[in-house]
């Protein structure tokens, strides 16, 4: 007898989600120093985590013994008061990634469809799968999303369209009025996922901010994290924003104390931060320039980002794969696109300006000796 015979269907074919490279993995794996080795592989803040969030967790040690506000207060009023939103609207997750899980329990099952973009977050499409629903995948645009491809793909049985905004790998972006024409499109019994997991770094006059839409389309839910421009992947905390009424079902199937102590208090505080998150989006900022600049001068093509990452393809002398493991040899970490349907990219983090340096020379070298063989 096997297990594998006996789980729910969606589960028998699934492939588990590969998330970045760890150091401690690499340091065994290949015997280097893990002080050396830099990791670019997971979009993580490049400049530790802010002083503030450090102090707020200080004081929760003495309630260790004691289960977080299941119910968040703090944080969703510090967020509702900045966001403009009422705490009413709001969920939190253990990452963000928990609010897409939520959603998914919540309108899919078996047989119904999920649309989703081609190189797209992988997350949508694994959750969605788990439930035995079928992800239809929506071919790119210049590798960015084709928003009337996708409304054109909904149907009777579509439950969820997931819109990453920007989107991870390729750091695309759909504007304001692209967003809004889609909206309209689609009907309102089908859930709109906007994922502004990236919302903070985007630095463009006509990048939609999806929380304004909401009093217009009720069919939205927003997703943004503490991950990224906040600096607390570890911690896991994420929220999503949506209709009083959406919020009420996605906490039905929300666990109880989802969110520890630690992360409710850190993201509070790191809200409060705007010198961290402001030198955060500058060394941001400079990075990417210096990045696309040295990725030109070694003659690569990249792909035009507005996130805090990069993705570039291999000339045809050199297999992606290939050149990921000769980093890796070298003590950089970034990370291969094939699940992405994109083999011959990988994907950088922006890192901070020794962590970048360190990066493009080896690459560099990579390069090199590919080039002598
Ligand atoms: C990193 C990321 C997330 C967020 O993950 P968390 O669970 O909040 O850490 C969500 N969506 C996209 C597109 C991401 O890249």
């Amino acid at each position: 007898m096997q297990y594998a015979d006996y789980v729910v269907k969606g589960v028998q074919q699934l492939q588990p989600y590969q998330p970045g490279k760890p150091i401690d993995e690499v340091a065994r794996e290949l015997n280097l120093n893990p002080d050396e080795i830099v990791k670019l592989a997971s979009n993580e803040n490049p400049l530790g985590a802010s002083p503030k969030a450090l102090a707020a967790i200080q004081k929760e040690f003495a309630q260790l013994n004691i289960y977080p506000d299941g119910s968040g207060f703090k944080l969703k009023a510090a967020l509702a008061n900045k966001l403009g939103v009422q705490p009413e609207q709001l969920t939190l997750g253990n990452g963000s990634s928990d609010i897409l899980d939520f959603i998914t329990r919540v309108l899919v099952q078996d047989g119904d469809d999920v649309v989703v973009s081609q190189h797209a977050f992988s997350i949508y499409g694994l959750l969605a799968q788990s439930l035995n629903a079928h992800v239809i995948e929506v071919p790119a645009k210049n590798y960015g999303h084709d928003l009337d491809a996708m409304s054109a793909t909904i149907t009777e049985k579509t439950r969820i369209v997931f819109v990453t905004n920007p989107n991870n790998p390729t750091g695309t972006w759909v504007d304001k009025q692209s967003l809004n024409q889609f909206l309209q499109n689609v009907p309102k019994r089908v859930i709109v996922v906007v994922d502004e997991a990236y919302f903070e770094y985007v630095d463009k006059a006509d990048y939609p901010n999806a929380i304004e839409l909401l009093e217009y389309y009720p069919n939205l839910l927003v997703t943004r994290t503490f991950s990224k421009a906040y600096g607390l992947a570890s911690l896991r905390v994420g929220y999503g924003i949506s209709s009083p009424e959406l919020a009420d079902l996605l906490n039905r199937v929300r666990p109880p104390f989802n969110v520890d102590s630690f992360a409710l208090a850190a993201a509070t505080a790191v809200l409060d931060d705007k010198d961290y998150l402001q030198q955060s989006l500058s060394v941001n900022q400079q990075g990417m320039l210096f990045l696309c600049d040295h990725l030109a001068k070694l003659g690569l093509t990249y792909i035009d980002s507005v996130a805090n990452f990069i993705s570039f393809a291999l000339p045809s002398y050199i297999n992606a794969d290939n050149a990921f493991h000769k980093l890796l040899a070298k003590g950089v970490i970034v990370r291969p696109l094939g699940n992405y349907q994109m083999p011959q990219h990988l994907r950088v983090t922006i890192g901070t300006q020794s962590q970048n340096v360190q990066f493009i020379q080896a690459l560099q070298a990579v390069l090199n000796e590919a080039k002598e063989i």
